[in-house]
């Protein structure tokens, strides 16, 4: 039995699915982080110390940001850390990479950059400059979070979405999380779906193990189950990502009485400014997530 989870760039995809394809969605996502110190945690606003903030710019951009903290102390059995952190089990067993930061994640058309179509590898300051050039007129709180970001934390890259496929002949070679249905990070699913694979996956060999049911028929349901639930995130990452990236008025009025609503359901809505420098915390997750 072989199970390919080998990510985005799936080899053992390539083999047992060639029709399978990762497309390019015209998406350029480019990020930065900050260290958390005295300085960078004034100058952050407050909405991203509670959770992962998504913010609607003008012109079809769109900033995602988020801060991440840990609790010192170990957290009981059966209780959650405070909003917006994340606990550690044994906070001095050195185990945990324990760099507290806060990130930023800037994205837009690709073309809206300016950024020359086959220059692939690019320096931190195109990176910084492409994004201050975009953010001119956003809020200075924002701003001020792309001119802080350490130089070598800069990335950039061209978001892709796979396509989805129908289910095909089992065997006892198998596919689990970005290995095939890997999705743009705009809902931010797709590590949360590769955890649900595999506990679907547990329970096939579970049950294969108490003798319920043969590998190849477990394998299928698993797939069957998978192939439907994975690419259905796929499905709804790529409707995220144009909402987000949407530039039409009713389209963005719509989006924001969305985020709004999801919003209010989980507390009050920080702001920055008015209109589109409102920044809206996301329903999906209070808790950090750590890119
Ligand atoms: C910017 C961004 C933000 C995201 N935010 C979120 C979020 O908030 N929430 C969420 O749920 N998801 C999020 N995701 C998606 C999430 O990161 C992926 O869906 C998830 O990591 C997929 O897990 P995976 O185990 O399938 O693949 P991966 O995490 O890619 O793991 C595959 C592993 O296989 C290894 N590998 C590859 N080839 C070989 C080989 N030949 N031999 C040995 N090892 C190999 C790789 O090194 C890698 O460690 C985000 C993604 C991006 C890009």
């Amino acid at each position: 039995m072989l199970i390919g989870a080998d990510g985005a760039g799936s080899h053992l995809r390539a083999q047992l699915l060639p029709q399978a394809q990762r497309v390019e969605t015209g998406i350029l996502a480019i990020s930065g982080k900050l260290r958390l110190t005295q300085a960078t945690r004034a100058a952050t606003p407050p909405a991203f110390f509670r959770g992962p903030t998504l913010v609607l710019g003008p012109r079809g951009c769109f900033l995602f940001g988020s801060a991440v903290e840990y609790e010192s102390i170990a957290h009981p059995e059966g209780t959650r850390p405070e909003a917006g952190k994340a606990a550690v089990a044994d906070p001095d067993d050195g185990t945990y990479d324990r760099e507290e930061y806060v990130m930023w994640g800037f994205s837009a058309g690709r073309e809206k950059f300016g950024i020359p179509e086959n220059n692939t590898a690019l320096a931190d300051d195109v990176l910084k400059d492409a994004v201050e050039k975009l953010m001119a007129e956003w809020h200075p709180a924002l701003r001020r979070l792309v001119q802080m970001a350490e130089a070598s934390t800069l990335t950039s890259f061209r978001v892709k979405t796979s396509v989805p496929i129908p289910p095909w002949k089992t065997r006892n070679v198998t596919l689990l999380g970005d290995a095939l249905h890997n999705m743009t990070p705009f809902r931010g699913i797709g590590a949360n779906t590769a955890l649900r694979d595999a506990a679907a996956l547990r329970r096939a060999f579970a049950s294969v193990e108490r003798g319920e049911i043969e590998l190849i028929p477990a394998l299928a349901g698993y797939e069957r189950e998978m192939i439907d639930y994975g690419f259905r995130a796929v499905r709804t990452s790529l409707r995220e990502m144009k909402r987000v990236h949407s530039e039409g008025f009713l389209a963005r009025a719509a989006t924001k009485v969305l985020l709004r609503a999801v919003d209010s359901g989980f507390g009050s809505c920080a702001q920055v400014g008015v209109s589109w420098r409102v920044v809206k915390r996301a329903g999906h997750s209070r808790r950090p997530t750590a890119i």
